[in-house]
């Protein structure tokens, strides 16, 4: 399968849905910036009621409209368009977020448009796709770096009262790069695009894991797509480290394509198991405690190290007995997101009562085992892979404790309904111990 012939389809898959990949171009060129009108005039044309007076909002933050921000700006006014730039402020914690806030801020700025531009990666193409989406509007990205798969996933990931959701959108139109600027882009954005793509075995084998205990809808065309683009990334992480042109491009396309996987399959269970809930959980309670956190890919690779480490483990269970472990939402790790966590971690229970009853089932755990064990890798691979492309893999690298960690691997699954491979740890009994022997031995 050739993936790009996917963009601008739509087909009946053996799944029995119907995917459709509305992204119309990816461009991934030198000469990106000056193509921008004409894709633009293209694939914006059918909401235009008058061409001549097209209107675009075009979204940065202080440093992706430093980069790029300001020529996609001037090409698109030479080629006759009315430009508003709205720049992203900073929170103040750092980079900007991706909350409900900072989208009420940047709505109450916005004037008229036919249209919007991204300029930047993860939260400047969240914020948009948001904004794009709520307005019914057509966007287009211009992609400043290689930091994470969200470009052409229709999935937004914002923090909402304080906790981190997963929400529909829609797919760009376009992603415009600049492959030198992409190159160029500060190493640690780049290495947490490479944890972010390193985590698809686990966030794949949760999906599957999903669709035999639950029933959950699964495609195996997506779950192909993903497994081809493995070798182009995995073979020679040290080419990340040195921004090598041909790896940063693969590197660019798996995040691509791993977008793409998630809009066809209308969930973010492709690329999102329990390696991200921990991350997420990371995120949740530094913000709450109005502290930093580290980029969302390179928490990410840590916690793909932390749970190929646990399906090593359970597999390595002969005949496991499967047990519901039932626990309150704990207060002291939530603090102010206790309420809103405890919404999610009652569906949890439920599912995972559901959970140890299907794993109980004759012949069950074999199936489940014999299924999902080929397709995962091992934690000291992964391990290896990030510290070979100069990417987070202790916990001091990403400015968290040990114990703070800890408690997120604890916790995370409370969080969230989604069944993942820190519930199957738990239904088995092996945690907490588990997670402090797993840290020990990869984290620390
Ligand atoms: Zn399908
Ligand atoms: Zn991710």
């Amino acid at each position: 399968m050739n993936p790009a012939d996917l963009f601008g389809t739509t087909f009946a898959c053996e799944c029995g849905k119907t995917h459709s990949v509305p992204i119309q171009a990816v461009v991934y060129s030198e000469t990106a910036v000056q193509q921008l009108p004409a894709i633009l005039d293209r694939h914006f044309a059918e909401q235009r009621i008058y061409p001549a007076h097209s209107r675009i909002a075009l979204v940065a933050d202080e440093r992706t409209c430093a980069v790029a921000g300001r020529d996609c700006e001037s090409a698109l006014k030479l080629a006759g368009w009315t430009v508003q730039t709205l720049i992203v402020p900073d929170s103040p914690h750092g980079s900007p977020a991706c909350d409900d806030i900072t989208r009420d801020s940047l709505r109450l700025r916005l004037l008229p448009c036919d249209g919007f531009l991204a300029v930047g990666s993860g939260t400047v193409s969240d914020l948009v796709k948001w904004i794009a989406c709520d307005a019914k509007l057509p966007y287009a990205m211009v992609a400043t770096a290689a930091s994470m798969n969200g470009y052409a996933s229709n999935n937004i990931a914002p923090a909402i009262r304080g906790v981190k959701r997963v929400i529909n959108g829609t797919v760009p139109r376009a992603i415009l790069a600049v492959p030198s600027m992409i190159s160029q882009a500060p190493v640690e954005l780049t290495a947490a695009g490479f944890g972010d793509v390193l985590a698809k075995p686990v966030s794949m084998a949760d999906w599957k894991l999903n669709q035999m205990l639950f029933d959950e809808y699964y495609c195996p065309l997506c779950a192909q797509l993903i497994r081809e683009l493995e070798p182009g990334y995995l073979a020679h992480p040290e080419a990340i480290r040195a921004r090598e042109p041909e790896a940063i491009a693969a590197l660019f396309q798996a995040l691509i394509y791993s977008g793409v996987s998630m809009t066809m399959a209308g969930t973010s269970f492709p690329a999102s198991g329990g390696e991200h809930l921990i991350s997420h959980a990371l995120d949740m309670t530094a913000m709450a405690r109005g502290l930093k956190h580290d980029y969302h890919g390179r928490q990410v690779g840590l916690g793909t190290i932390f749970t190929c480490a646990l399906y090593e483990r359970i597999f390595a269970l002969e005949s496991p007995t499967f047990r519901t472990v039932t626990e309150p939402t704990d207060t002291a790790f939530w603090t102010s997101l206790a309420d809103v966590v405890e919404e999610e971690h009652i569906l949890k229970r439920q599912k995972a009562e559901r959970a140890v009853q299907e794993l109980n089932r004759p012949g069950m755990w074999d199936q489940v085992r014999a299924t999902l064990a080929p397709t995962l890798r091992k934690a000291a691979e992964i391990k290896q892979c990030l510290r070979a492309a100069g990417a987070a893999h202790r916990i001091e690298d990403i400015g968290c404790t040990r114990e703070h960690f800890l408690a997120a691997a604890l916790h995370c699954h409370q969080m969230r309904e989604r069944y993942t491979v820190i519930d199957l740890a738990r239904a088995v009994g092996i945690m907490p111990k588990a997670a402090d022997e797993i840290i020990e031995e990869y984290l620390v």
